[in-house]
């Protein structure tokens, strides 16, 4: 443990406050990590020059007694996020050769809090999957192995680049953006934590859209408080993001310790799922145990219309994907097709080439829902099922102030696995897509590892921009679960 990279992202703020460690000496351990992690392929691109530049002014600005929340921390960004000057890809073959002209307001609040870049994360392709075998550039490797087999499995998805670098120490902290679960599921299967803010806490401007009116950005950690810093950090108002909303962003991490007496925890009926493995029911038990045991007050709570959200999320997530990427055409953006005839087959040519299949299969089912005769029997219910999906929680939050529930359905499993059938890759989503359509807070945190050592997490679902409790009640499941197990560094060898 004595390694520079073992520190969390609040011991390393300290270190480089109290002038223990250098923001360069931190930056060139990180770098380090990230060379000798290629075979996870966590990164799409690295940025090490830029890094040690960016250490290296850090370390001026903390000589002359300045500096930011986060001043002289190495951070790795899913590459979904504009950055400026740094291509940006969005794990599409179509974006691969796009340098963007602009910087993200989120990463720009990251910079101007003083964190250093150490490059941008693999991802699903434009954010689509739950186990990140959808990207132009190949999938990510969990740092995690079972105990009965080397086969690689998957870090989940989609922002399974990110997870994977905070699993494996590559970076101090990441970012990630959730909107069925890619924060929290990628979280809960590389045994970190996940914290996907509610709808409107972080712009969402310069990030690559997915579906418009659930994607989310947040911090993906080793620990509850580093969420609680990093989120501080990322999260503003932005007037060129309208669905920002201006609410007073708190000190997260000062209220991290209060604890759960006589909070009302609320356990959603509904969640307990037939076939769900049943390692994942004993974790919620205990979850439930360890709040008691800390003061919460247990209450049952249903939310009837759970099993409506996977249908109704891929409904919306396609129609609103449909939408967004009828950008990419091969004239204004990115990769643009050779040898074509006219302007439809330029268009035609250069989304077939660009797009993969996942992405491809989307598209087509948005602009399903979406077509005329179809629009009322899909998207239009779609909408009103999204309603009584958001009047549930609320319904329920007249009883409790948090929720608790499983993260997800299952362990990380095998490259492959699940590659043939979308359905099953999709029922990845099932205790996480509730919360984008209503457009609430939740967390993902470690808690505990199955027979065969693989991580699994549990979730505490928040009432709208109530992310301070959603950390509190996190953090008491932390303490509980004491999860200090970290992955052997097989890749080293590799
Ligand atoms: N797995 C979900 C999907 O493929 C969620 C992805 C996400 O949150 N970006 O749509």
């Amino acid at each position: 443990m004595s390694e520079l990279t073992d520190l969390t992202l609040a011991e390393a703020r300290d270190a480089v406050r109290a002038k223990k460690v250098s923001s360069v000496e931190l930056t060139r351990a990180f770098t380090g990590a990230v060379e000798a992690a290629r075979p996870l392929n966590a990164f799409v691109t690295e940025t090490p020059e830029r890094a040690l530049e960016m250490a290296k002014a850090s370390d001026a600005r903390i000589a002359k007694g300045e500096g930011g929340l986060l001043e002289g921390l190495p951070l790795a960004i899913k590459d979904l996020f504009c950055t400026k000057g740094v291509r940006t890809t969005a794990g599409s073959n179509i974006l691969s050769n796009f340098v963007p002209p602009y910087e993200s307001t989120v990463s720009q609040n990251l910079w101007d809090a003083g964190a250093v870049m150490l490059g941008k994360t693999n991802m699903d392709e434009f954010a689509m999957g739950s186990s990140n075998e959808t990207s132009h550039f190949g999938p990510v490797f969990n740092p995690w192995r079972s105990r009965s087999s080397n086969a690689k499995l998957v870090p989940g998805g989609s922002s399974g680049g990110s997870a994977a670098a905070v699993s494996g120490s590559l970076c101090l902290a990441a970012t990630g953006t959730d909107t069925g679960g890619s924060i929290r599921q990628p979280a809960a299967l590389s045994g970190i934590v996940g914290l996907k803010p509610t709808y409107g806490r972080c712009s969402r401007y310069g990030i690559v859209a997915f579906a418009s009116s659930l994607d989310q950005a947040g911090p993906m950690t080793r620990t509850v408080r580093d969420a609680a810093i990093l989120m501080r950090a990322m999260a503003s108002v932005d007037p060129r993001d309208s669905t920002s909303v201006d609410v007073p962003v708190p000190d997260y991490e000062a209220g991290l310790d209060a604890g759960v007496k006589g909070l009302r925890v609320g356990i959603p009926k509904e969640y307990r799922i037939d076939g769900a493995p049943p390692e994942i029911d004993a974790l919620w038990a205990e979850g439930v145990a360890w709040l008691k045991a800390q003061g919460a007050e247990i209450v049952d709570v249903s939310l009837p219309h759970t099993k409506y959200a996977l249908p109704t999320y891929y409904i919306v997530a396609p129609a609103e994907a449909s939408s967004n990427l009828a950008r990419y055409d091969g004239v204004r953006f990115g990769r643009r097709a050779q040898g074509v005839r006219d302007i439809v087959d330029l268009y035609e040519k250069s989304r077939a080439e660009g797009f993969g299949r996942e992405v491809q299969r989307r598209i087509m089912i948005g602009t399903y829902v979406l077509s005329s005769g179809y629009y009322d029997a899909y998207y239009i219910r779609a909408q009103k099922l999204r309603s009584l999906i958001a009047r549930d929680f609320d319904e329920a939050y007249k009883k409790c102030d948090v929720l608790l529930a499983p993260a997800t359905p299952c362990p990380a499993f095998a490259v492959g696995e699940k590659t043939a059938d979308p359905v099953s890759m999709y029922l990845n989503d099932v205790f996480t897509v509730p919360v984008n359509l209503a457009g609430l807070p939740a967390i993902a945190v470690p808690a505990g590892l199955t027979k065969d050592g693989l991580p699994l997490g549990l979730q505490i679902i928040g009432k709208a921009f109530d992310e301070a409790t959603v950390l509190r009640a996190g953090r008491a499941i932390e303490v509980a679960a004491d999860f200090n197990a970290k992955p052997e560094r097989w890749w080293r060898a590799a």
